[in-house]
């Protein structure tokens, strides 16, 4: 039996109800923002995820999955997205139509992480980028909309975490001071804080491992190394979170896995997922469209964790995506001619119908519909047929009604709307 990669999984038909209804929220409300849907590659060239996400980060240091191709390139399943949309707009020229391009994505990303529950090697995210903004009012409304996104979908039990992660001219002060506060302790780091401290000093701050934690516990706090520019970035987008009515928590140990980061960064979390507590994540990255060879054109946006998302809100999930509408059961065989007649015709009316074309009796037929929660039966008889009726079963209140062949689309259409009304 061939199973599974380990640490891919397939998102069964009994979830996709969820995944779409997760999607048409998001698509809805971030087009009613003013972003633009772009589709791109899910295969890069390595070099544009070691340079933007940075060689000393977990991702391209060891998860990425990596291959060489014919021409002994090598290319990279993605493991996120912002790289790749930052390579479009330089690579296509977006921005000279317009600088500011707003942007989402939906789709899978590749790491080789360590599989645990909420941590896959194949996982999806749902992206929302604003490219060519440095203003902080900017921050505060693509936080705004990805909260709203968490109410509209009901997900209780969120916070949203907050820092600044400074810039080109502040963070290698906070980094001399971390390095200066690392170099002076005795305590002990894991393995990858042990290389990072020299580094990639920041990492060490978000480290989960507990004697790491222990070391980090009185580190200096990059807020009190902010240059006036990025205080004045933060200390706005605070405000404005405040005047959006919008909760926050500073949290100065968030620093995220990605080298590229400036300013503004954001996590939210949530206590529903046990160890792996973060549901998206986020934040500026002014300098990125420009060191991969743009224009000098600040950015932010968030990545949110579909699979993560989706696992949330599944103990309440009822958005079962292939339960019909109607079921048909038809009796002999010029019962089940007419029933592919119908069932053709009303897929085409847009009614949610499925038959059955074996041998089974009605007994059968009615214990599949069952099964399948259709809330109607469609009865075809050989006797119904010569009188050109057939019999529709209402599975909630057991009534039954006999209607003509003849119109039975618009027919069902109008009885289904009326039951809807009535509910
Ligand atoms: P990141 O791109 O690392 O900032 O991650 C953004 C969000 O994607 C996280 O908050 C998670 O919800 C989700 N995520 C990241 N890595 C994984 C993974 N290996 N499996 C599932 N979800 C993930």
């Amino acid at each position: 039996m061939i199973q599974l990669i380990r640490g891919f999984k397939d998102i069964l038909p009994e979830e996709t109800g969820l995944w779409q209804k997760i999607e048409k929220t998001a698509i809805s409300l971030f087009e009613s923002f003013g972003f633009c849907e772009i589709r791109l590659p899910i295969i890069e060239h390595t070099e544009l995820f070691a340079r933007s996400i940075g060689q000393d980060t977990d991702i391209v240091e060891k998860e990425m999955y990596t291959f060489l191709n014919k021409k002994d390139e090598f290319i990279t399943l993605r493991p996120e997205a912002t790289a790749s949309v930052v390579r479009a707009y330089i690579q296509h020229r977006l921005y000279a139509v317009d600088p500011v391009q707003k942007f989402y994505t939906i789709g899978p990303m590749f790491r080789r992480e360590r599989p645990q529950k909420g941590r896959y090697r194949q996982f999806y995210q749902i992206n929302a980028e604003i490219l060519g903004v440095d203003s902080p009012l900017a921050d505060a409304q693509l936080i705004f909309m990805l909260v709203e996104l968490f109410k509209r979908l009901s997900v209780a039990d969120i916070s949203i975490h907050l820092n600044s992660l400074g810039c080109q001219q502040c963070r290698p002060n906070f980094k001399k001071a971390l390095q200066k506060y690392l170099s002076n302790t005795s305590s002990t780091l894991c393995s990858d804080c042990e290389r990072r401290k020299i580094n990639n000093p920041l990492r060490v701050l978000d480290c989960k491992v507990l004697s790491c934690r222990e070391t980090m516990k009185d580190a200096p706090s990059i807020v009190e190394h902010l240059c006036e520019e990025c205080s004045r970035h933060f200390e706005t987008v605070k405000d404005s979170l405040n005047d959006l009515n919008i909760s926050f928590e500073i949290d100065n140990r968030l620093v995220r896995g990605l080298d590229y980061y400036t300013r503004t960064s954001f996590e939210v979390q949530t206590g529903s997922l046990g160890a792996q507590s973060a549901v998206a994540g986020g934040g500026r990255y002014d300098k990125l469209i420009e060191s991969l060879g743009g224009p000098s054109q600040p950015a932010i946006g968030f990545a949110i964790g579909f699979d993560r998302l989706a696992e949330i809100l599944a103990a309440n999930n009822t958005d079962v995506c292939c339960k019909p509408d109607l079921f048909i059961a038809a009796l002999g065989e010029k019962a089940k001619t007419m029933a592919l007649q119908c069932s053709c015709a009303l897929g085409l009316a847009g009614i949610k119908t499925e038959t059955d074309f074996s041998d089974k009796g009605l007994k059968g037929q009615m214990k599949k519909a069952d099964r399948l929660g259709s809330g109607h039966v469609l009865i075809i008889g050989e006797n119904e047929i010569v009188e050109g009726l057939v019999v529709l079963r209402n599975m909630t209140t057991k009534e039954q009604v006999s209607l003509p062949i003849d119109g039975i689309a618009e027919n069902l259409k109008s009885i289904f709307a009326e039951n809807k009304k009535s509910l």
